[in-house]
Parts: C-alpha cells; structure tokens; sequence
C-alpha cells in the first residue's frame, strides 16, 4: 500500500512526486512514456513557473531568455520590452525529463513506459490498474495531461467550449539568423484566428511556430497553420503537431473523495496566454501539501476540499477574468486588438502580467473605465 500515486510524469506529476518525496511520502510515480518524450508545446516558461520551482533550472535546460513581446494585428504592430524577464524558453522534452528527475531525487519510485487503464476509489483507499500490474494507495494525484481519460472518474469531459486545439511545428534555424531576427522577443499574432493566436517563439536553433484557438471556432486549423507559416516566411515542409489544451476559468470538480486533478488535467491554464506550465507545477505541489496533512490527520477521513480552495485563491480565481478578456477582446477585435497594438500604454499594462506585476483582475479594472476615451480616440483617428 503506497500513501500515494501519481498518474503522468509530465510537470503537474513530477512536481507532486518531488514535493511527495521531500514531505516523505511512499509515492509511486507512473508514466506511460519513456522520457525523454516529445510534448508540443511552446517552450515559453514564466517568471511564475520559475519561481515555483525549489531549485535553480541549469543553462543545459535553459535555451533563451526574452526580455520583450511584440503584438501584431492586421497593419499595427507594437513591441516592449522590460528590465526584468519575461519568459525562458526551454524545449519540453529536455525540461520535463529534468523535473521528473528532480522527483527521483527525491527519493519516490518512479516506473516509466507502463500506461494506468483504471482507477478505482474503493473507500479506504484506490487501486490503479495499469497494462502491466495493479497497485493499492491512500490517495492518487491524476497528472495525465487534457488527453488523458482517468480525469473523466473526477469530473465531466470537456465540451467544445472550454477547450482549445493548438497546431504547433518546430522550424529549425541557425543560432545566429534568430539571435539576428529576433534573439530576446517573442511574437504574437492576434489576427489569424478568432478566439486565439499565433505565436512564433524563439529557440536556440529553431522556432516555435503555433495557432491555437476555442475548438468551437477553429475550423480546418491545418489550413490556417499552414497560412500562417507561409505568410511568415516560413516556406518548406514541417512536421505539424496538434493537441488539446482545456480552458481555465470554467467551473470544474478536481477532487473527489480520494483522487486529486492536478494541471491540464485539472484544467489550469491561462485562457487567454494558453499558459500552463506554471500551474500544473504549483497545482501539483498544491496537491500534495494537502494530501500530507490528510497522512498526518487520520481522525477526519479523506478531505481533500481544501486543495480547491488553495487553487482558486492562489491563481484559478484569476482565469476568470482571463476568461472574460478573451470573450471581450475576440467579440470585438477591431476595437480591443487596434487599441492594444496602437496605444503603448494599455499594451506596456498588459505586459506586466506575464511580468508577475500585474493580474488580469486589476487589468481589466484598469482597462474598462479607459474604454471610452480610447473609443473616441479611435474615430477621431480615422
Ligand atoms: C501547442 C501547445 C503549446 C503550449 N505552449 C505553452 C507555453 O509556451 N508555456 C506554457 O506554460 N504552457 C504551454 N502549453 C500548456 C502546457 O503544455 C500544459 O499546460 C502543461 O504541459 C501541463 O502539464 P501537465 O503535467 O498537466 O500535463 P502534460 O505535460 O501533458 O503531462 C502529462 C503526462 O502524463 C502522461 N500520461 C497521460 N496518460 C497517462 C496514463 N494513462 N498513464 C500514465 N501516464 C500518462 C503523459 O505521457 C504525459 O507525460 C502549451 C500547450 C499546447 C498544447
């Protein structure tokens, strides 16, 4: 009997067993790769992300570091730039397969390439069943990621609404025509699709080229990534991958007597940035935190409740108003997106959000009262 187990090994799963480690916990980790395994992904990892981490992440895993954001809609283009970083991009098969390490080292069991095809809460503990065995815990943390099926024991599937569908390709490119072209800046188009964008991010010898949007407004999105590579100068063959990415900010349970929803899984990430990676690590730290306390109180029975509320009050209370910029700025993009690109000061207000000094929350309280100035300024302009 293990106090618990952690389905997925990307960074919500790794996180937990390294926190679970640490708080010594018999934990076994189950992961249905063999890292070190490709994620699509964009590889841009925030201040947030790196604040949550208890060790410094090593140059080998750092790629680049941006200091500026470049906004682009229709002919206005507007870019900034800080002091302080932004974001670190890192490539995810290299990042994830150093936190799950960071789990090992801390001394869990962790048993790679074996895939959980069930998880049944029996009363006093849960017993998962993977292709290859079948094993007893107090508790399980599901990490399993937005494909995964497990999380379907602990809430409903998502509908088209309150998902998005990302295509993304690696463009390789020499070290120095990026360092050239935009060594320190990432890119973001707010006019290819609606309810989304595209991003080219770069690496250290490739971009990040990607579209992502609601599922229920993209259609053909190979297509429209196809467009997008061509229109940016992106001419050749690339191998296009695409995946889910659920929406936060939508009302969703994560716990259940027994098992707790951690990152994609849980659905924690950024509606409007698609950010993700800072939450499945602090979601999954947040997870085991609780559970030890559950460990240590044995009195109360399982309550893990708690796990919510810490979620919702640290970050997930805040994709609400995600949510609602999101719903705002695509119902009416010649407005929102014209005076984001063109007036320095909402774009320089927006910024600081990924720069940790601002939320959407007190965005938006800022914005809104600004409204109809920038309104008038934007007729009297034409
Ligand atoms: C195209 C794209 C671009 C993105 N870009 C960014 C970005 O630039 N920055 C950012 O912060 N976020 C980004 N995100 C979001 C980010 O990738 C996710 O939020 C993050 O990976 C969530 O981590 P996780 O650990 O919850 O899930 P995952 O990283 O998906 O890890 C889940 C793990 O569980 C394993 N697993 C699944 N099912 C089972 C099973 N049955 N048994 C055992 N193991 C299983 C999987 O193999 C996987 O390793 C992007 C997402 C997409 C789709």
């Amino acid at each position: 009997m293990y106090d618990l187990i952690i389905v997925g090994g990307g960074p919500a799963g790794s996180s937990a067993g390294r926190r679970a480690g640490i708080k010594g916990l018999h934990t076994l980790l189950i992961e249905k790769e063999v890292f070190p395994r490709y994620k699509a992904c964009g590889g841009a990892l925030s201040e947030r992300a790196l604040s949550y981490l208890d060790f410094p992440l090593p140059q080998s895993v750092r790629e680049r570091e941006i200091f500026g954001v470049r906004f682009r809609f229709k002919d206005s283009v507007i870019e900034g730039f800080h002091e302080s970083r932004i974001a670190t991009m890192v490539t995810r098969s290299i990042l994830d397969d150093y936190l799950l390490e960071k789990g090992r080292e801390a001394g869990i069991e962790i048993k790679v390439g074996e895939n959980v095809i069930d998880c049944k809460e029996q009363g006093e503990f849960v017993e998962i069943i993977t292709n290859k065995d079948v094993y007893r815990s107090k508790f399980v943390i599901i990490g399993e990621g937005s494909q995964g099926k497990m999380k379907r024991k602990v809430r409903s599937i998502d509908t088209k609404y309150e998902y998005g569908v990302c295509i993304v390709a690696d463009v390789e490119e020499d070290i120095e025509k990026i360092d050239q072209v935009m060594s320190n800046i990432m890119e973001i188009h707010f006019d290819v699709l609606n309810m989304g964008y595209g991003w080219i991010f770069p690496h250290k010898n490739y971009y990040s080229v990607g579209i992502g949007a609601f599922a229920y407004k993209i259609i053909n999105p190979k297509r429209i990534m196809n467009e997008f590579l061509k229109t940016k100068g992106f001419n050749g063959t690339f191998r296009l991958r695409g995946h889910t990415i659920p929406a936060g900010g939508i009302t969703r349970n994560v716990v259940s007597p027994r098992v707790v929803l951690v990152g994609d899984a849980a659905g924690f990430v950024d509606p409007f940035a698609g950010e993700g990676i800072a939450y499945a690590i602090r979601s999954g730290q947040i997870a085991v935190e609780v559970i030890a306390e559950n460990i240590r109180d044995t009195n109360h029975g399982a309550q893990l409740g708690q796990y919510e509320s810490i979620c919702q009050r640290e970050f997930a209370d805040d994709f609400k108003y995600a949510l609602l910029s999101v719903k705002m700025m695509h119902r009416f993009p010649n407005f929102f997106f014209k005076i984001l690109t063109g007036n320095q000061e909402v774009f320089e207000k927006f910024i600081q959000i990924p720069n940790l000094t601002r939320h959407y929350r007190s965005y938006l309280e800022w914005l809104i009262p600004r409204l109809p100035q920038y309104l008038f300024s934007l007729f009297a302009s034409r």
